[in-house]
């Protein structure tokens, strides 16, 4: 077994290309795990469940793996409009948030919670409304084909 200097030398020769996929390796199974949970959960209710694993990783990414609300530390996925009222689990509408103001939040409308500051949300639609509307007209796209897909059977 090689000693530890040996392994921080050798894994310091990596490219940083190389250390990414590393990371990304060890990462992956876990947040995929963690997605295909989510996704169960709001199907097993009923309601969209259509996460992937890589629009995760990128919106953990984005919010640098802390709290969308307060920086805090990321606890779970939180549904910032929720399921409660309609919130898909698609990656428009989930972002990183610690306990705290996960618990918070609950079941409330984000522009209800007057504890979020009016920037925090604007910062936060940036994000997830592009994501919505590219969301949207995937649907709308595969919907558009569905008559075709039919008359060829
Ligand atoms: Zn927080």
């Amino acid at each position: 077994m090689p000693s530890t200097p040996l392994i921080v030398a050798s894994l310091l020769s990596l490219s940083l290309k190389e250390r990414l996929r590393k990371a990304n390796r060890t990462m992956m199974p876990k947040l995929s795990k963690v997605v295909g949970r989510l996704n169960r959960a709001a199907r097993h209710k009923g309601l969209v469940g259509d996460l992937r694993t890589a629009e995760w990783a990128m919106t953990l990414a984005h919010f640098h793996h802390r709290c969308a609300y307060c920086g805090g530390e990321y606890w779970s996925a939180d549904h910032f409009i929720p399921q409660v009222l309609g919130g898909i689990t698609s990656a428009g509408n989930l972002v990183p948030a610690c306990w705290s103001c996960n618990q918070r939040k609950g079941p409330s409308h984000p522009d209800h919670c007057s504890w979020i500051s009016p920037s925090v949300l604007a910062n936060i639609h940036a994000y997830l409304d592009p994501l919505l509307l590219s969301r949207e007209t995937q649907q709308r796209m595969i919907s558009s084909r569905l008559p075709v897909a039919m008359d060829q059977t």
